[in-house]
């Protein structure tokens, strides 16, 4: 991380935790709404307890459903998990754990525990050891957040390019892995630049006399795609 860097994420901190976080909504409200137009789901979502397992890790609902059931009979449930902050909702693909009686439990521990979470159940995208990608929209207004979303879709593209060892690891190429570490490190600036306060015609945040618009955030689109395409040849020419 640069001095600059350094100094944003510390700015970030000292912002409210709500700025930050995302939120587990409760309700359905009209950014749900539209976010379960595009997810195409047949069923409602549905507010359901968090109960974690013991031997359950984080990252592997899918592993710690399984392992679920072999203990414990029951089902497992694709299907996803619906957050929320003040700029992005976002659909995460997530497997629960129907018990005999028929209730959908979420077995599996997150960073912040979370004793209930809004899921929506969809069997039409099970998991079959290639990683599946949230689905985000930018409820924020500002278009910078649109650019944070199109880096993280490429984030979750890049995945795509691993394979499941275990159940702790992904086996990811080395021109993956420096492309997401690129990827991780221009949105990251990207969040703090738009958590800051500013606008696509806001001074870019890397201090160039440019506008945002003008300098880093310009032509991403078709900066990604580069990107995306330079992988894709370098494993293509390796395999
Ligand atoms: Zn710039």
């Amino acid at each position: 991380m640069t001095a600059e860097q350094q100094r944003q994420f510390e700015e970030i901190q000292k912002l409210p935790f709500h700025k930050k976080v995302a939120v587990n909504p409760k309700t359905v409200n009209n950014h749900i709404e539209k976010l379960l137009d595009e997810l195409n789901v047949d069923f409602e979502p549905e507010i359901i307890p968090v109960r974690v397992e013991s031997d359950a890790k984080p990252k592997s609902c899918y592993y710690n459903v399984e392992n679920k059931i072999t203990r414990d009979g029951g089902k497992i449930f694709y299907g996803w998990v619906i957050w929320q902050s003040n700029y992005l909702c976002e659909a995460e693909h997530h497997a629960v754990w129907e018990n005999k009686e028929g209730e959908l439990v979420c077995i599996t521990p997150r960073d912040v525990h979370y004793n209930e979470i809004m899921f929506v159940p969809d069997n039409d995208r099970t998991y079959n050891g290639v990683s599946i990608s949230n689905v985000v929209l930018n409820i924020s207004g500002n278009t910078i957040i649109d650019d944070f979303i199109k880096i993280r879709y490429l984030v979750c593209k890049l995945y795509e390019f691993g394979r499941r060892k275990n159940v702790d690891s992904v086996i990811v190429p080395k021109c993956v892995s420096d492309a997401i570490t690129e990827c991780d490190i221009a949105s990251g600036a990207l969040e703090v630049f738009f958590l800051l306060g500013n606008k696509p015609v806001s001074p870019c945040y890397c201090r160039s006399s440019k506008s945002y618009r003008q300098c880093h955030g310009k032509d991403i689109d078709t900066k990604l795609a580069h990107c995306l395409n330079a992988v894709k040849q370098i494993i293509a020419e390796h395999s």
